[in-house]
């Protein structure tokens, strides 16, 4: 028997047999080409072909699970057209005269590799999907292309890794579960598996060589627990729990759209944290109230050059016509000597988390942020959205003043070039403990904080966020990052200001009555959290959540919390 932990990536328990699946190996041929034209060519033959495969997935997905899940489809397609990408490779065929497949494979990787050394999960996820559309590609180069295991009964897929193709192939009705031992819980694979409704755990650290075809496999989504070679009672236990969990996803999804109420009417407000469109439409399905944390680095990676005004304004636009109203908290870009933007000449810092980056660079780049700013208050002209603007990672007074200065002198140029702008609030993040303990002064400056406990939790606590040796000693819980929140809450609310918080801790629905009782004002979280977190809030009566976070704040260490809050859980 094998037992293992990995990270929860989509919710349910599914218990079944194992199949494990075993992709052929594409040797990639690696020699000189006399003719690079005639390759050149064999090779857009081949993307051809591919774009007409990913047509046809696309058209599988949006049949089989959505329309967000097709769009994963019709991403893949713009690999094929991305110029860098592309020029790689024309590169290495014509200049270098390579074969087409190890030009491909080469390039690919090479791209592939860029975004996992990306700090922000959601483009680490990306590096999936260009090794899918480069094993797509390989196969039909090397004429492979139908050579891929089949899934033919109800069955717990396990695999070393496995690309949104593999996932959207099997049949539908064969999947029970999934579960990888690479990979992170914000990958396409798992974005898919949602909409599918498959439970799925991802990185659990199994040995697959040691896996019997068939063996009994019991995998908790929601704990990230898997266990292969399962005993009949666990499979009994297993069961009831799975009828259980079906019975209580049920309840959240059927009330997912009506608001969070205490059960002492208290209302607060449950929203998203995006960083695309399809995020935004998946929200919304969810029954978010709108976003509490739009990231917009997306926009300013992976390319040569800054984003255009009017490519920002398009973006944003599409953003605020989907969420039609509801209020959307854009945070300005938020990025630094960890995430690649060459044309921005950041240089190698040796503690970039403590380096030159967010609201930082305003001093040196006050252009990047007055066009940011510039691009979201036209596209705000142009929609009836409620905009929120926020910046990141704010540690002194200084930093506020000069962005609102310049948010004032791009909104005054656009009112003399004859537009009407809204109303629109202005936030800052509270990510570093200076502007915690300090947010009495922040909040004359400000409309609205928003809590990042992500980054709270790693300065605070002096633990590096990407560094997973130290990663048990960093937890939100801890009562020195709660006293940080609690007194932002009570600073702001002295200042008749608003508190959000989007860093994961809002998302988390054991510390629901924890940030109730402290008096968070609005919870932004992924958004398949959303429906668990609404109904967890729903749970309590906010007099006894005032006590429950005193008590909290009394504790000595993050264990201690924990335990305490399990046992109110478990006893509400
Ligand atoms: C945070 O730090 O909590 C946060 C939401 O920002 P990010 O995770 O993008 O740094
Ligand atoms: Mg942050």
């Amino acid at each position: 028997m094998q037992h293992c932990k990995g990270l929860p990536a989509s919710g349910g328990i599914a218990i079944g047999k194992a199949w494990v699946y075993r992709p052929q190996r594409i040797k990639v041929p690696r020699h000189p080409v006399e003719d690079s034209e005639q390759e050149w060519q064999r090779l857009q033959h081949a993307f051809a072909c591919a774009r007409t495969q990913l047509q046809e997935l696309a058209a599988r997905a949006q049949t089989a699970a959505g329309k967000e899940e097709a769009a994963i489809f019709a991403a893949h397609q713009l690999f094929l057209e991305d110029a860098e990408l592309l020029a790689a490779v024309q590169h290495l065929i014509q200049d270098e005269h390579l074969n087409a497949e190890a030009a491909v494979a080469d390039s690919f990787e090479h791209y592939a590799e860029m975004l996992l050394a990306l700090e922000d999960t959601y483009f680490q996820a990306r590096a999936q999907d260009v090794r899918d559309v480069k094993q797509r590609v390989l196969r039909l180069l090397s004429g492979k292309e139908n050579d891929v295991p089949i899934l033919s009964a109800a069955a717990i897929v396990i695999a070393e890794d496995l690309t949104p193709s593999d996932t959207i192939q099997f049949d539908r009705c064969n999947i029970l579960g999934i579960c990888t031992v690479r990979g992170g819980p914000t990958s396409h694979t798992v974005i898919l598996a949602r909409a599918l409704g498959v439970p799925a755990v991802v990185s659990a650290p199994l040995d697959l060589s040691k896996i019997a075809e068939g063996a009994m496999v019991v995998l908790d989504g929601d704990s990230g627990e898997v266990i292969v070679g399962a005993t009949p009672e666990t499979i009994a236990q297993a069961r009831q729990r799975a009828d259980s969990w079906q019975q209580q996803r049920a309840v959240e999804l059927a009330a997912s759209h009506q608001p969070a109420l205490t059960r002492d009417g208290h209302q607060v407000e449950v929203v998203a944290n995006v960083g695309s469109l399809e995020d935004a439409q998946q929200a919304l399905a969810m029954g978010a109230e709108g976003i509490g944390l739009l990231r917009t680095e997306f926009l300013y990676l992976n390319r040569c050059q800054l984003p255009a005004e009017n490519e920002q304004v398009e973006i944003y636009r599409r953003i605020f016509e989907v969420m039609a109203g509801r209020p959307v908290v854009v945070r300005t870009l938020d990025i630094g000597g960890d995430k690649p933007a060459p044309y921005l000449h950041i240089q190698t810092e040796s503690n970039p988390f403590l380096g030159w980056r967010a609201i930082r660079m305003m001093s040196e780049r006050p252009d990047i942020l007055i066009n940011q700013l510039s691009a979201l208050l036209i596209a705000a002209a142009k929609t009836t959205t409620d905009l929120r603007i926020m910046l990141p990672l704010v540690s002194c007074l200084g930093e506020v003043k000069q962005a609102k200065t310049l948010f004032d002198q791009a909104a005054s140029v656009l009112r003399e070039q004859g537009y009407q702008l809204p109303e629109v609030q202005f936030g800052i993040m509270i990510e570093v403990p200076s502007a915690a303990l300090l947010a009495s002064h922040f909040a004359l400056q400000v409309d609205f904080f928003s809590i990042g406990t992500n980054d709270l939790t790693q300065y605070t606590l002096a633990v590096d966020r990407t560094n997973e040796r130290v990663a048990s000693l960093a937890s939100p819980y801890h009562p020195a990052v709660l006293k940080l929140i609690a007194e932002t809450i009570r600073a702001a609310h002295a200042h008749g200001k608003w508190v959000g918080m989007c860093g994961e801790f809002a998302g988390d629905p054991m510390a629901a009555p924890l940030l109730l009782g402290l008096g968070l004002d609005e919870f932004s979280m992924a958004p398949a959290s959303i429906p668990t977190v609404k109904q967890a809030i729903r749970r309590w009566r906010w007099d006894e959540c005032k006590q429950i976070a005193q008590i909290a704040l009394g504790f000595a260490t993050a264990a201690a919390v924990r335990t305490y809050l399990q046992g109110v859980v478990r006893s509400s």
